[in-house]
């Protein structure tokens, strides 16, 4: 977008926290579990119940503000936001609305390579509605089911102040808040279970006049950044146009359809006042004590921020490295378990950002399924640094250890890996090369010393890559 407008994105962020059982009541929240069958009248709506508050929920909600640098309040409330859906069947949700759990944050994301800050406004407790399930497309559908499991599974909503500027900075801060919420292990925040759902506020107003602006419309139910950001830039797009042709936009909330990669209106945005707030008279106010929440901000664990600093600083990496390293917390667990196994931290990082990451995902596997453990990558990087094998026949061993499981030196022996070091069978093959090439050859001796590389290339191929490369590069330096 040109320097004549500016775009003004926030974002509110729901989570579910991974508590053994609900927020009002002891039902378990196992997600695989059969339909229906993770239910009570507490959470099935039924009249005369009353919720009983899960501390762990709030203790997880506590965590995860202090991670977002919030101020925990001394007095929250819970109450009713009154709507009517067939995925609720109290006619409510129990949220909280005047007095959150915590409020006054900040997240750090990155932002064309620098920091910046996004203002976190609050982070506070609801709970869950059920799981509508639809026969074929939602508009079309003659039939809908209501799944109760996920009725009153602990939420948190984190809702951030207008801050983001692009569509790259939500996805920024997307990403940390995720990668944050996994280092405090409040939640697993998959996003294809839909333990974590993202809505998103659009405005675009002019860069030399914020008062003019579109009125900002928001968009629901995003079940991953990648559709988030595909919404966002639909809708800059269309209130840029707004704004350029001095249109009226109405203030609404709006679906992203996937297929079509548009948004489409949903209801005119609704009013806090249309919910009809009151507090929840069967819940007393959370006010939890001083030296519990410092409990857990002594307890909290090392955060991804600290530890791309630390990665940095004791490893010496790049930040580009401690960056990718850090933003997935079992990403940067293996790497420094390797590396307590095998003390050379950059070229443990380069094996993990480019050969474990790419086969991961060709094999579409997550960290934790990754057969190399420490020890067999430490195994292999002993047969490189004692010459055994070259740099390059390891990364065929580190293929073969990613699929089998197997140890470097049995891959090694079972596949006839072992580096050529003898230099006689090197200089006859060095010598055939050259018997076979007379025409690179005189260029070299020409002087075009590109020719080597060429010459060098033959002498691998013809070994399958296990020349030893210095001797290589020793025996046709004497002969040419
Ligand atoms: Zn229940």
């Amino acid at each position: 977008m040109s320097g004549k407008y500016e775009t003004v994105i926030g974002v509110e962020i729901h989570v579910e926290l991974g508590t053994k059982t609900k927020l009002f009541c002891s039902c378990r929240t196992d997600f695989d579990a059969d339909v229906n069958t993770q239910t009570c009248p507490v959470c099935l709506g039924m009249p005369g119940i009353l919720p009983v508050l899960n501390a762990k929920a709030v203790e997880y909600g506590i965590k995860a503000a202090l991670a977002m640098n919030c101020r925990i309040c001394e007095h929250s409330i819970f109450e009713r936001k009154n709507y009517f859906y067939p995925d609720l069947p109290k006619g409510y949700q129990i949220s909280q609305y005047r007095q959150p759990l915590s409020e006054n944050g900040y997240v750090e994301i990155n932002s064309n390579g620098d920091r910046k800050r996004i203002g976190v406004t609050r982070v506070h407790l609801e709970d869950d509605a059920a799981k509508n399930i639809h026969t074929g497309e939602i508009d079309e559908s003659l039939t809908s089911y209501v799944d109760f499991n996920r009725s009153g599974v602990p939420l948190i909503e984190i809702v951030s102040e207008p801050d983001m500027r692009s569509v790259e900075e939500m996805k920024s801060y997307c990403e940390t808040v995720k990668s944050i919420l996994e280092y405090t292990g409040v939640s697993d925040c998959d996003m294809e279970k839909g333990q974590m759902r993202i809505e998103a506020n659009i405005s675009v107003r002019r860069a030399d006049d914020p008062e003019t602006t579109t009125d900002r419309s928001e968009i629901k139910n995003l079940n991953s950044v990648r559709y988030a950001m595909r919404a966002v830039e639909y809708e800059v797009e269309r209130h840029t146009k707004a704004l350029e042709s001095g249109k009226t936009l109405l203030m609404e909330t709006r679906l992203f359809d996937v297929n079509k990669g548009v948004t489409r209106a949903m209801r005119s945005k609704e009013e806090a006042h249309d919910y009809r707030y009151f507090p929840e008279p069967d819940l007393v106010p959370v006010e939890p004590d001083r030296d519990w929440i410092e409990e857990i901000r002594r307890n909290l664990p090392e955060l991804p921020n600290a530890r791309r600093q630390r990665f940095m600083d004791e490893y010496e990496l790049p930040e580009h490295d401690a960056t990718l390293l850090v933003s997935d917390k079992k990403l940067a667990d293996y790497y420094e378990s390797c590396v307590k196994s095998y003390s050379n931290p950059k070229t443990v990082s380069n094996w993990v950002l480019n050969e474990l990451l790419a086969l991961l995902s060709n094999a579409r596997q997550n960290i934790d399924e990754c057969k190399i453990t420490p020890e067999h990558f430490a195994g292999m990087m002993k047969l490189v640094d004692d010459g055994t094998i070259s740099g390059k026949i390891a990364k065929t061993v580190y293929e073969e250890m990613f699929n089998t499981a197997k140890m470097a030196d049995v891959v090694v022996k079972e596949k006839g890996l072992l580096q050529i070091t003898d230099e006689a069978e090197i200089a006859a093959i060095v010598e055939q090369v050259m018997a076979e090439n007379p025409g690179p050859v005189q260029d070299y001796r020409d002087g075009k010393k590109k020719a080597m590389g060429f010459l060098i290339g033959q002498v691998m191929k013809a070994t399958k890559g296990k020349a030893n490369p210095q001797l290589v590069n020793k025996i046709f330096g004497e002969k040419l």
